[in-house]
């Protein structure tokens, strides 16, 4: 399973990107010019830092402007001279805002981070004026209020409804008082997200393992070794072994280092982090994000903040979501119970002493799993070299949808590991430009996401293509030796390559409903449903190929990994469900927090019955999804969008893997709609019902 991934979606919703707005301008900042780039891809040879103050300063002032001839013209509101004109108002913004929410993630510096922090409260402003502005939202409503006459179809439909609904939702029909205290709590929540996202960096790269003797390093690869000398290298320890907080680093170095003392020195650093009561605390910071959206949600008549976000979710509410936690957790704590027993008896018969920890868990499940399937990650590593999984995610989309992928030389990148590639159609039309960037730096937030440089939409009835980015933190290459990823970094690869299908096959008229514009709980499936193919036997003879011999997978290791398949999967359920859970409980209150972010989340993972051996997959301190990434109330939707992957997956299954006809239906009604119908609605008319969780519970050895 994989719940590392971040999904940014931008903020502003009233934006396209296209060409530069109104005159042309002769100045030297890149925004402000008409891109002279092969696709109109942003021109990154050209932009440095400090064009982004200057054009956010301008690209606030246009769009602004555009609000207000909007609210001030003196034609009756329409659809079209209301509401599509809003839509299309802010492109300069948007063009701006693309290049920098996606730059200051994965290659920031000090000037962007700056900018980031002076920029947060800015923005949020900015939005404020807009759904409060009393003239532009009577023109909507007017609009709305005389929907039946109109003679919409039905994304214009949702346009209508969105854009009603995004003003209600942020305010627009409370009082001045109340709209002076949402806005001072939507500039406050600005500053502090951004200050929770710059922690967890700051705090992630703060720590070094610094490892002086080759025999502490037992039990690792000799691959796992030449990184960590690489990066001691790098990082002026000649000599010695580094291993840092990023998950290629920490993760495998649990697995598999034999030293109990030096894991239990990673695993502390790596679970206190935004915790150590220094300058990179997020203790306070996410008590005051909480309750701040608790007095938030109340203002706009919720009682919750959970039922604030879950109102536009497929969930529809918090009872339908805690339902569906809760079935999960018990046959998930019960297998992870069996698994701590099984833990704690290997640690018995090696003759030792202690109760396990929870730096113990990996290493001796490694060794658990090495023993009853003799299956081991270092086996399969070799035959998962970055460029073969890479290749096998494309031939997937091949054989699906048609697809084809060129890689482009000498395209604008923003740094030198980023590559770039055209998509296209079977016979040849353009489908959208596709950018990846796959290993860690210090400059790039942990996790894996996808993001966009444009959005697809369509002008005057031309399809505008999608440049879409996938952002990972992968093992990288060692050495002459090409990176080789983890089974489950083979994974991540294809559930971001779902989210980028997403937004490279949208085809729909609006922007703001195009892609990956859809409710959290929806968003997750066109990216999990590919990691149902990363991981089925016939498509792993395809892709994992050895990275020396070439030689496929052979069936023996495939026969490992399927017998293998539900292993450990009460450990990933639960630390999984208890990020879940611990989500739902700071936004499920109805009085603010008065204990520490400790406390808090002591108390709910006890309440929980979560065990000693396993704690959150992503604890509170340094929670980037729910204090910073937009998925607040909503980390439960990748177990909700897994009931509907595996459901989905179930489908093809039930005819053949690359079946057309039901590849046909997936494109057609899920992965080209975006946001133009009802979630469940578009679901249905895949699969021709509702989905079924047993699929899941199948999936998850759980049934
Ligand atoms: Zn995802």
């Amino acid at each position: 399973m994989n719940n590392k991934r971040i999904l940014p979606l931008l903020m502003i919703s009233t934006a396209f990107v296209v060409s530069c707005n109104g005159t042309k301008q002769t100045t030297d900042n890149p925004f402000l010019n008409v891109y002279d780039t092969p696709f109109g891809v942003p021109p990154f040879d050209k932009i440095k830092s400090a064009h982004f103050k200057p054009a956010y300063e301008e690209a606030l002032r246009q769009h602004s402007a555009e609000v207000d001839s909007i609210a001030n013209i003196s034609e009756m509101p329409t659809f079209e001279n209301t509401i599509v004109a809003l839509e299309n108002a802010g492109r300069l913004l948007a063009r701006v805002s693309y290049v920098f929410s996606n730059l200051s993630s994965s290659t920031t510096n000090d000037t962007l981070k700056a900018l980031d922090t002076e920029l947060a409260p800015k923005l949020a402003a900015h939005r404020d004026n807009i759904s409060l502005n009393e003239q532009l939202f009577g023109r909507v409503k007017t609009v709305w209020d005389g929907r039946d006459s109109l003679d919409l179809d039905g994304e214009q439909q949702m346009l209508l409804e969105r854009s009603y609904k995004n003003f209600v939702r942020n305010g627009a029909n409370l009082d001045e008082a109340d709209k002076t205290t949402l806005r001072e709590i939507n500039a406050q929540l600005a500053e502090l997200t951004t200050q929770f996202g710059q922690n967890v960096l700051a705090e992630t790269n703060a720590f070094e393992l610094v490892v002086d003797s080759e025999a502490m390093l037992a039990g690792l690869s000799a691959g796992m070794k030449a990184a960590a000398a690489e990066t001691a290298n790098a990082k002026g320890y000649a000599g010695k072994w580094v291993f840092t907080l990023s998950n290629s680093s920490v993760m495998p170095f649990l697995q598999y280092a034999d030293d109990r003392e030096l894991r239990r020195q990673i695993w502390e650093a790596y679970k206190s982090r935004g915790g150590n009561g220094n300058d990179n605390d997020n203790s306070d910071i996410l008590v005051k994000i909480a309750n701040l959206r608790l007095e938030k949600a109340n203002l706009l008549g919720y009682p919750t903040h959970a039922h604030y976000v879950l109102e536009e979710a497929m969930a529809e509410n918090p009872t339908n979501v805690k339902r569906l936690l809760d079935d999960l957790w018990a046959p998930a704590i019960a297998k992870a119970k069996t698994e701590a027993y099984d833990i704690q008896k290997e640690i018995e018969a090696a003759g030792l002493g202690f109760q396990a920890m929870p730096y113990d868990w990996r290493y001796y499940s490694e060794k658990i799993r090495q023993q009853r399937f003799s299956l081991s990650e270092a086996e399969l590593q070799p035959y998962f070299s970055l460029s073969s999984v890479r290749q096998g995610a494309f031939d997937v989309a091949s054989k699906l949808y048609g697809l084809q992928f060129k890689r482009l030389e000498d395209m604008p990148i923003y740094h030198p590991e980023v590559e770039v590639y055209e998509v296209s159609e079977a016979d040849g039309t353009q489908v959208g430009i596709f950018y990846v960037d796959y290993f860690p730096r210090e400059s790039k937030r942990p996790g894996a996401w996808m993001s966009s440089f444009r959005r697809q939409y369509k002008e005057k009835g031309e399809r505008i293509v999608p440049i879409i980015v996938n952002v990972c933190n992968f093992t990288a290459p060692v050495g002459d030796q090409p990176a080789l990823l983890t089974f489950d970094e083979a994974n991540t690869l294809f559930h971001e390559f779902g989210h980028a299908l997403h937004g490279l096959l949208s085809d729909v008229s609006y922007r703001s409903l195009s892609g990956t514009s859809v409710s959290r709980d929806f968003v997750e499936l066109p990216s999990q449903v590919m990691e149902n193919w990363a991981e089925d036997p016939a498509v792993l003879k395809e892709y994992a190929k050895h990275f020396e011999t070439g030689e496929s997978i052979p069936d023996s290791l495939i026969a490992k990994l399927e017998s293998a398949g539900t292993f450990g999967q009460g450990f990933a359920t639960v630390e999984y469900l208890a990020s879940a859970i611990l989500d739902f409980d700071y936004h499920t209150i109805t009085s603010p927090i008065t204990v520490s972010a400790e406390a808090f989340e002591k108390a709910s993972m006890e309440k929980a019955g979560l065990i000693d051996e396993i704690i959150p997959r992503h604890r509170s301190t340094y929670f980037n999804h729910i204090f910073n990434g937009g998925y607040s109330a909503g980390y439960y939707s990748y177990i909700w969008a897994e009931v509907l992957d595996a459901d989905a997956f179930a489908a093809f299954k039930e005819t053949s893997l690359y079946n057309k006809g039901t590849a046909d239906a997936f494109r057609q009604n899920i992965l080209e709609r975006g946001g133009t119908k009802k979630p469940a609605e578009l679901y249905r008319q895949f699969r021709g019902t509702d989905p079924d969780p047993v699929y899941l519970m199948k999936k998850r050895g759980l049934d």
